[in-house]
């Protein structure tokens, strides 16, 4: 019998008022039904904005230590359960089990960073012309914050968002993507044991269509935290400034490495095709384009379609899997339509290009990892994120031409160069127009420490994880005390 999961709201296991429910499976193995989760309506969303908008003055009261301290058990909490989670993690995404335990552990470290970030100062004092006056910066919370995530981190990308929220004293409604509900209510299940107060974490699944407005309009909403396409974020976007609430968006990506000729061809290329086909190319920093720049494209090309075809394609719990299914039968068609459009607009298909055969990939969708040169850097294949394991070798002239063409898209995420020119080095550092940045390095992969987000059209520009998430979860109050008149 399939297990039924209820939403969370206010410190208790509901059903929604819709009574409806979605099923969610293992992209491996379709058979596999995780459980049944519940097609929340917009009166759902309405009860969880409500429930965490009646305890945002008391959880704001709270000190901020003791909003860490709460993180840091919930760390402590993950930690012990590591290995149930990265299971549940690999069965509902599709990931490797190795990158859904490196996951879990991700989660842990932002756990830790933002409980510790409780007991950091915050605000400053400044002198004053006048010395009588005690001049000083503090933060606020915004209040009630809902967070939007995707399936492709279903546990560190709702973490790191609620981590900083919740420890800068807002309260949080969160909504996962229909695809991963069940990791989701793993989630509240850890916020449910280390007792955090009812109601300051909520969560509710269902549709985005049908509940997003909700979420996004609510009069107790203060901001929205989205991480998605470009074109969800766009329409929350337009809908958050209408009534001139705050918001956070990371979208879409369409990463380029550079390759310039003085490179070490065969490290570039093992880090390309790891950035490219690991997760089966489904993580918004993945590698899908790689410039490469004068006469050692051909030596490049040879390296990157051996190594990519010594890659072992199956389930994400087969320890020995790297290429692993896409999240659903709509992603496996629309790769594999974006495929044909390359080869149409001129691309030549290297390896890959169509499904694995084989009982092992019957019931799982499963797509070949693909390398197409000859590709037009201004061609549909080289423009549009396709979110799965595809990489486009685009020829390029030199170091200047290769940049232009990094930069071509409406992109802006991540970017890589090979090189050990440090002119060139600092050039692209400089020039590239990528929030993230990697000389020798791959596109994907960041620590939790520092900044992440992007440029152009893959962000809102206001940067996730590390100090720089206290400027979207507060606002800043500037206190001036005139002690004469004490
Ligand atoms: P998506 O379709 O945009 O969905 C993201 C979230 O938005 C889901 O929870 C989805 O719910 C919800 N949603 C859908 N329609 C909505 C609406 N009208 N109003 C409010 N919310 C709505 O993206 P995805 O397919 O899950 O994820 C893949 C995308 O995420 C890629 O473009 C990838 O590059 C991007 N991504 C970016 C980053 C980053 O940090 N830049 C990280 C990871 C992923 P449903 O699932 O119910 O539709």
């Amino acid at each position: 019998m399939v297990q039924r999961y209820q939403n969370y709201i206010d410190g208790a296991w509901v059903d929604s008022a819709s009574r409806k429910f979605t099923t969610s499976i293992n992209p491996a193995d379709h058979s596999d039904v995780i459980g049944e989760f519940q097609s929340s309506a917009t009166i759902d969303a309405h009860s969880a904005i409500e429930a965490a908008s009646n305890v945002k003055g008391s959880w704001r009261q709270t000190s901020s230590v003791a909003r860490g301290g709460y993180l840091l058990k919930a760390a402590t909490y993950l930690e012990a359960n590591l290995e149930e989670y990265a299971q549940a993690i690999t069965r509902e995404s599709g990931k490797a089990i190795i990158e859904s335990r490196g996951e879990v552990g991700r989660a842990v470290a932002l756990l830790q960073y933002y409980g510790v970030e409780g007991s950091n100062p915050v605000g400053t004092v400044v002198p004053s012309v006048n010395p009588n006056i005690l001049l000083y910066t503090d933060r606020m919370p915004l209040g009630v914050i809902s967070l939007i995530t995707p399936w492709n981190f279903p546990l560190a990308i709702p973490i790191w968002k609620m981590a900083p929220a919740l420890v800068y004293g807002n309260t949080i409604v969160l909504k996962p993507a229909s695809a991963t509900p069940h990791v989701a209510t793993l989630i509240a299940r850890m916020w449910e044991s280390i007792d955090l107060p009812s109601g300051v974490f909520n969560l509710i699944t269902g549709s985005g269509g049908a509940i997003g407005d909700e979420l996004i309009t609510n009069p107790n909403v203060s901001a929205v935290s989205f991480t998605g396409s470009t074109k969800i974020g766009m329409q929350i976007a337009a809908e958050s400034a209408k009534r001139g609430n705050r918001y956070q968006l990371e979208m879409g990506g369409k990463n380029p490495i550079i390759v310039l000729p003085d490179a070490d061809l065969e490290q570039a290329a093992e880090i390309t095709v790891s950035g490219a086909m690991k997760y089966s190319g489904q993580k918004c920093t993945a590698t899908s384009r790689a410039i490469v720049v004068g006469n050692v494209m051909e030596e490049f090309t040879s390296l990157v379609v051996q190594k990519t075809e010594a890659l072992k394609i199956g389930p994400g719990s087969d320890p020995d899997s790297i290429v692993v299914p896409v999240i659903d039968q709509a992603s496996k068609e629309n790769i594999k339509s974006m495929v044909k459009r390359g080869v149409e607009d001129g691309g030549n298909i290297l390896t890959g290009g169509g499904v694995p055969t084989g009982s092992k990939f019957n019931r799982g969708t499963f797509v070949e990892p693909t390398v197409m040169t000859k590709v037009a850097p201004d061609s549909f294949i080289a423009c549009e994120e396709i979110f799965g394991p595809v990489l486009s070798i685009i020829p390029s002239s030199d170091a200047e031409d290769a940049l232009e063409i990094a930069n071509s898209v409406e992109y802006g995420l991540s970017a890589g160069i090979f090189t050990r020119n440090l002119n060139s080095v600092l050039d692209f550092a400089d020039r590239i127009e990528a929030g993230i940045v990697k000389i020798n390095g791959e596109t994907a992969g960041v620590e939790p420490q520092v900044p992440f987000g992007g440029m152009k059209s893959s962000s809102s520009g206001n940067r996730e994880q590390g100090k720089a998430a206290i400027e979207f979860f507060t606002q800043t109050k500037t206190i001036y005390v005139d002690r004469s008149a004490t």
